[in-house]
């Protein structure tokens, strides 16, 4: 750790040398802010979708938007900041890996007078100075209840996302709000619970193998906390034929989850109109640099302070609502129906 320390260092001294002889003023003008947006993982779909949304906002509010994507990397992650910091940006946007290693890079970022976002996943331990994304609480109470809806009784495995990643903790509080009554009513048992690393389908995959092989197929209802990792789940279930007949959450409203409700493999999704965040979190980002006060309408403790919040609602879909995501210009038909 200690090593890792000490090279991350050196490569932040580095960095910081190279930015220092660049003949850049110190930022640029409060008319054209220049955003860094540092992705976690552009691999995964939703994220793709971000980027282009908030690139789209920003450059119609008359910014400039580098974007970097960490790969599920957290040295990856923090030397791509300690960049951007270099390329003098006016604001960091940041959706984390790892929501509680990046004190050190944001103290360097502030020390430079750069305002820090985070976006859809709060950073902890850290001087950021907004966080916005959706009431994750409720998307995890969603998960829970549309899959108790489903079978209200039974054996429950809990596929939860990365260990990570903030909001994966916070979807498990929302889930387990929801089934510890009925645990302790004696209606559900948890036969299993785990996070799935860098919330990767081929991970789910394996670890609902495995639930499924120590339980002897015994499980009727997972609750898994994204489509990326319900994908992997089901895929599991399919190969013992058990797809369509255990019942299974989802989160996105990703293309292959919303076929799948369609399809009935797959119990629920949920739907979260990554335009209306994108185009706050960048209409925020301008404000901050242009010194206008953004309006807050939560506050949340990342261990460091209170952090001004902004948590946008979102939509629980299942085979009988799902075309929103048609009516709501998410999809065109053609994609989620064929021609
Ligand atoms: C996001 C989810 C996403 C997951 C994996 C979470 O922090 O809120 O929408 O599926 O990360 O990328």
């Amino acid at each position: 750790m200690k090593n890792k320390t000490l090279r991350t260092l050196t490569l932040s001294a580095a960095v910081a040398l190279a930015g220092g002889f660049a003949a850049m003023p110190a930022h640029a003008s409060k008319e054209k802010p220049v955003i860094g947006f540092s992705i976690d993982d552009l691999r995964v779909e939703r994220w793709t979708r971000d980027r282009d949304y908030f690139t789209a906002a920003a450059t119609k509010l008359g910014a400039k938007v580098y974007v970097q994507s960490a790969d599920a990397s957290e040295e990856r992650q923090i030397a791509q900041i300690e960049n951007l910091i270099s390329r003098n940006v006016d604001v960091l946007v940041i959706v984390p890996f790892n929501g509680k290693v990046l004190g050190n890079v944001i103290a360097e970022a502030k020390r430079a007078g750069i305002k820090v976002v985070a976006y859809d996943r709060l950073i902890l331990n850290a001087d950021v100075d907004a966080y916005i994304s959706f009431d994750n609480e409720r998307v995890g109470e969603m998960q829970a209840q549309a899959v108790v809806n489903a079978v209200p009784k039974g054996n429950y495995f809990l596929l939860g996302g990365s260990a990570t990643d903030n909001n994966a903790k916070v979807f498990r509080d929302g889930q387990l709000k929801v089934l510890q009554p009925l645990v302790a009513k004696g209606d559900i048992k948890i036969v299993g619970q785990q996070w799935t690393p860098e919330w990767d389908p081929t991970n789910a995959l394996k670890i609902t193998e495995d639930a499924l092989t120590a339980n002897h197929n015994n499980i009727q209802a997972i609750v898994a906390s994204n489509d990326g990792t319900a994908g992997g789940a089901i895929q599991a279930l399919a190969a013992q034929k058990l797809a369509g007949k255990v019942a299974i959450s989802g989160q996105d409203a990703d293309l292959a989850g919303v076929k799948r409700v369609i399809a009935g493999t797959q119990t629920m999704t949920v739907y979260k109109p990554l335009n209306n965040l994108a185009s706050q979190a960048a209409q925020l980002s301008v404000d901050l640099v242009r010194g206008v006060a953004p309006k807050f309408t939560d506050k949340m403790n990342n261990g460091t302070k209170d952090v001004n919040t902004e948590l946008l609602t979102p939509t629980l879909l299942t085979k009988q609502n799902v075309d929103l995501v048609i009516k709501d210009g998410f999809y065109t038909h053609a994609q989620v129906y064929g021609n």
